[in-house]
């Protein structure tokens, strides 16, 4: 018997449809048809959010079975086959790609996986590690989608979270989906293990507004739960369904830094910092500030419009507050290094203070200042005394210790919010995919 590992990437549109999940999904169906057992949950892998050529969140597929010996041909014909006809060519954005491996898992697919998520990698320095290591690499048109098929390969999932995701067919391009909201509310209510379905308000977040397959997907730390949840939501138009174990919400993509004069185009980092300026808008509703390290390298945080209340909350920053950021280093900010940030953790406030004068001790009148170092006088009975000094008192802080998000609508796949609940995984030995409803 051996162990066959494949890795699909960039099938999709974002304007004309498809999503490679659900290549996925139709994958699964197919390769069931040859004798092959699902060697463990199918995988969802999300890579560098930043990479500018992605569709949308730039997610590959890993599947793993074990069947008898010889049988990569069959697969290949399958992948090759699937990929050839549900893939939309027509984007010069897709350009698929499909991996895979017999046995074990090669060390250098697991760095390839970790460079992944932080940096733009090369397509041939990819395929070179892919032929190194004896995999069967097939691309189509520029080949790219090798890069996030051999990573998603190479995932390391130890912390991991799960998506069970319905799906109607690849051919439906609605906008709209027909799912019923107090079900899915319901859902959400019933089964606290999973999140990102609706937002405080009780819409929902979890339904896309393109033309993809996906109708819907809940998101959690216990598989069991995800499916459950997904069986209570009342949706038209399903076709399958898929229970994914992923990478989202685990913040892979983040790599902590000590020294923000370091940070790279592309990457997404962790750092303790130093405010340096007030926050203010710019044109758009943007919000601007700068920090600083202990090496006193500066750097400028960004709180884009689409973080909504999160700009508003952290906007009474102020110099010497001591914080924690994460956030996306995009390459056009560089050298002037800007950091689009994903949340904070505010560890330190400074006091603030403001300085008011006091009354006249004569006539109660309002006294005011006679120039720097000239003391104070009364602008109604002209006294001047030397005990009239003006009155320092703290200002309360409106922020607190503790972190700062924006809304689930801002979220990245990756983004790890501090209320998820923590991964208590109950056994499952349910199925992971299905035809029909889940
Ligand atoms: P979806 O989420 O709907 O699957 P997507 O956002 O994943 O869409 P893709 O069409 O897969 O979009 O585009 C991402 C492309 O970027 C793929 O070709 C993938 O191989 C490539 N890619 C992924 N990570 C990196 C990286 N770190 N460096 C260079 N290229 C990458």
């Amino acid at each position: 018997m051996t162990r066959y590992h494949i890795g699909v990437d960039s099938t999709d549109s974002a304007t004309m449809g498809m999503c490679t999940t659900y290549l996925g999904a139709v994958l699964l169906e197919k390769l069931s048809d040859i004798p092959l057992e699902l060697l463990s949950p199918p995988e969802l892998i999300r890579l560098n959010p930043n990479v500018p050529w992605k569709t949308r969140g730039n997610g590959a597929v890993c599947l793993r079975f074990e069947g008898p010996d010889g049988l990569w041909e069959d697969i290949l014909f399958i992948l090759e086959n699937t990929i050839w006809n549900m893939s939309v060519f027509e984007d010069p954005q897709t350009n698929p790609g499909c991996v895979i491996v017999q046995g074990e898992v090669p060390e250098s697919f697991k760095e390839i996986y970790q460079r992944a998520l932080h940096e733009i990698l090369d397509l041939d320095m990819v395929k070179e590690v892919g032929f190194t290591a004896d995999a069967i690499l097939k691309g189509w048109k520029n080949e790219r989608g090798l890069i996030g098929a051999l990573a998603a390969v190479g995932a390391d999932l130890s912390e991991h979270t799960y998506e069970a995701i319905l799906y109607r067919p690849g051919g439906v391009k609605d906008r709209e989906r027909k799912v019923d909201i107090s079900s899915l509310q319901k859902a959400t209510n019933s089964y606290p293990t999973t999140f990102f379905n609706v937002d405080e308000k009780g819409d929902p977040v979890c339904i896309p507004h393109s033309p993809c397959p996906v109708i819907l997907g809940i998101r959690g730390v216990d598989p069991s739960d995800c499916l459950e949840a997904l069986k209570l939501v009342e949706a038209e138009g399903y076709e399958r369904w898929v229970l994914w174990k992923t990478n989202q919400h685990t913040d892979s993509h983040i790599e902590m830094v000590d020294d923000i004069s370091e940070l790279k185009p592309y990457s997404s980092i962790s750092a303790e910092v130093i405010v340096d300026s007030l926050p203010k808008y710019r044109d758009g509703g943007h919000l601007f500030f700068t920090v600083k390290d202990n090496g006193d390298h500066t750097a400028v945080c960004a709180a884009y419009e689409p973080t909504k209340e999160f700009r508003g909350k952290i906007s009474g920053l102020a110099p010497g507050d001591r914080i924690r950021v994460w956030g996306s280093v995009r390459k056009e900010d560089v050298p002037d290094i800007t950091i689009n940030l994903e949340k904070i953790e505010i560890k330190d406030l400074i006091g603030q203070y403001s300085d008011s004068n006091p009354r006249c001790p004569k006539c109660n009148g309002s006294t005011g200042s006679m120039g720097k170092g000239q003391g104070l006088r009364c602008k109604k009975c002209g006294y001047r005394g030397e005990e009239m000094t003006p009155i320092r008192e703290k200002v309360e802080r409106s922020l607190k210790i503790g972190l700062i998000e924006p809304p689930p609508d801002a979220w990245r796949h990756l983004f790890k919010p501090s209320s998820i609940p923590e991964l208590k995984e109950k056994p499952y030995n349910g199925p992971w995919w299905g035809s029909g409803a889940p």
